[in-house]
């Protein structure tokens, strides 16, 4: 445990005995804990994030994923490399239909 110091505004700071009076009996620290905590789970997805792509040649006539534009048979696209992590960036589930990017697409990310 560590005492912290920081200054909030008086707006901020009857927020802050309202909820810790409605949610978790007066105690502060608990309220913004909690406060954190959700604060992390809306920012920090945890999911499945992009952490690269690997070069792939089009087996069949297909759409970019991020330009729409069309890629014929035999074109070489790059798929993207999912792993487990945290991110704003990170999807939910990997998706089930082909995702493949361009190169041009590809250069601007
Ligand atoms: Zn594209």
């Amino acid at each position: 445990m560590k005492r912290l110091n920081f200054t909030l505004d008086d707006e901020t700071v009857q927020l802050l005995d309202r909820l810790a009076k409605k949610y978790y009996k007066g105690n502060k620290s608990q309220t913004v804990r909690a406060a954190l905590e959700s604060l992390a789970a809306h920012q920090g997805h945890d999911g499945w994030v992009i952490t690269g792509y690997t070069p792939t040649r089009a087996a069949h006539d297909v759409n970019c994923h991020s330009c729409g534009s069309e890629q014929d048979e035999g074109n070489v696209l790059f798929k993207p490399v999912f792993e487990r992590g945290t991110s704003p960036a990170a999807i939910q589930s990997i998706p089930s239909e082909e995702w493949v990017e361009c190169p041009s697409c590809l250069e601007t990310k």
